[in-house]
């Protein structure tokens, strides 16, 4: 499988095309643009039914050597092996579907290490990068900024791995008691985390002058785990079929089921999308948001028009609080069948006027019609409201943003089409609006009681520039 960019240019160096671990490691193609597949590879079927006895690593196995074409067939079975094991997540289902009431289903993403979705991905990640690697005689220093999830995802996936290293930065004294505990109590030697004054955006600043410096981050082996890595999407695709089998499990014609996935970057619900390209049968994909809400805004009328950081609202499920959606050019470079110039041609319009506005166009039309996208947006109030009715009725504690996802479910559910909502955190992590909403402390796994007690080691510094490259001089040497 060849992998192109969605802005037709050059998507490694100047090659036009590259293969799975040529993109492994890296961020934005060299045109700006974003790595996909020449096409979608597709499953029948027979197929798809023939894999319901699969476990979820077997699964993960299906799906992955279907887009990493480059890794010898052993190995990436013994990679995705060592990461979905019953120890990381829990229990061997790995992601377990809990039926909320008949035809409505929560699908559990957030059993793994740091309890949110995004270890699904990252821990298999975390063994792809040290294979890649170890093959290729590298080193990868990842330098990142965090307020919380995405930060601990990746130093939970990293510790102890060959070869990689993560220097991690947060807002001093701004994160929760819990998330801080999460990151600051790793003591692997090759997870370096730095508490800076100021905000968030303060270490993003600090990050960003960092990868600014080109001969710096070339001459310490600078990268990142963002949200736009292709294996990241990948591996999040497993679990819309895992997802779909589970729904479907029993069922005498197993039909379409409808996904709603509280949304940020648009990495998760753009890989329950691949999903569908590949022939899990789906009735609607429900793009959720918060009051952020660029997302819901592009579903229901065609305008896409990203934020600044001033307009982007903190709310109460905050790993949704996003102003531009990074995932997003994948999805619209399918709108357009892979028209890498049209892609392009939008990109400099959102750079010169700050939007595009296919309102009205037919490949707009595409995405409700062709590929089953809504959206919804949800309130603070709405959320709040969300958390008790689940709670009362099912007896189920939910996150603030698998609420915003449950919330907008129950807009769009059809008779006699299985609704998943996708749970993207636990309820543990955010406390603060769980006694909000349910006036109690949300229940904690075994593993996490008492976290906050545990030793913790950090690097306070300022926001200065010299005393961060200092730093990264002193502990990413080989
Ligand atoms: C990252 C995150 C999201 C948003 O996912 P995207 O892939 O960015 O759309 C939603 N909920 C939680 C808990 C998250 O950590």
């Amino acid at each position: 499988m060849r992998y192109l960019s969605t802005r037709g240019g050059a998507v490694v160096g100047d090659a036009l095309s590259a293969d799975f671990t040529d993109i492994l490691l890296g961020g934005l193609a060299a045109d700006g643009g974003l790595a996909m597949p020449e096409r979608i590879p597709t499953v029948d079927s027979e197929t798809l039914n023939g894999w319901r006895s699969l476990s979820y690593a077997s699964l993960a196995f299906e799906v992955l050597q279907r887009f990493a074409t480059d890794i010898p067939l052993h190995t990436l079975q013994s990679l995705i092996d060592r990461s979905y094991t019953a120890e990381a997540f829990g229990s061997p289902a790995i992601a377990p579907l809990a039926t909320l009431e008949p035809g409505l289903h929560l699908l559990k993403l957030s059993e793994g290490p740091t309890l949110a979705f995004k270890d699904m991905a990252m821990q298999l990640l975390g063994n792809l990068f040290e294979w890649v690697l170890t093959e290729r005689g590298q080193v990868l220093n990842i330098l990142g900024a965090t307020s919380g999830d995405t930060g601990s995802a990746a130093e939970y996936a990293m510790r102890g791995k060959r070869g990689v290293r993560v220097v991690m930065l947060s807002p001093a004294g701004r994160m929760s008691p819990f998330q801080t505990a999460q990151m600051f109590s790793l003591l692997d030697d090759n997870i370096v985390n730095v508490a800076v004054d100021g905000v968030f955006d303060t270490s993003q600043d600090l990050v960003k002058a960092v990868s600014n410096d080109a001969p710096f981050k070339a001459r310490w082996s600078i990268g990142t785990v963002n949200s736009i890595n292709w294996a990241r999407v990948v591996a999040q695709v497993v679990y819309y079929v895992h997802g779909w089998l589970r729904a479907t499990d029993g069922l005498a014609v197993p039909g379409p089921v409808s996904f709603a996935v509280p949304s940020g970057n648009f990495g998760n619900v753009l890989a329950g999308h691949i999903a569908r390209r590949m022939g899990v049968p789906m009735s609607r994909l429900i793009v959720a948001t918060n009051e952020n809400d660029v997302l819901d805004e592009f579903f229901r009328t065609g305008r896409y028009a990203p934020r600044s950081a001033a307009r982007t609202w903190q709310t109460s499920s905050p790993s949704m609080d996003i102003s531009k959606a990074s995932n997003f050019e994948r999805f619209v470079f399918d709108l357009f069948d892979g028209d890498g110039a049209k892609v392009a041609e939008l990109w400099r319009s959102l750079d010169q006027t700050g939007q595009f506005d296919l309102g009205g166009t037919a490949a707009f039309a595409r995405a409700a019609t062709e590929f089953g996208f809504v959206s919804g947006r949800s309130s603070h109030a709405e959320r709040l409201a969300t958390i008790r009715s689940a709670f009362t009725r099912y007896g189920v504690a939910v996150d603030p943003h698998t609420a915003d996802g449950l919330n907008i479910a129950e807009r769009w559910r059809e008779a006699g089409v299985p609704m998943v909502v996708l749970e993207t955190a636990q309820p543990a992590k955010f406390a603060q609006t769980m006694i909000e909403a349910l006036g109690a402390e949300p229940a904690r796994p075994a593993a996490h009681v008492g976290i906050e007690s545990r030793a913790q080691r950090y690097v306070r510094m300022p926001a200065d520039l010299a005393q961060l490259k200092a730093l990264i001089v002193q502990r990413c040497g080989r």
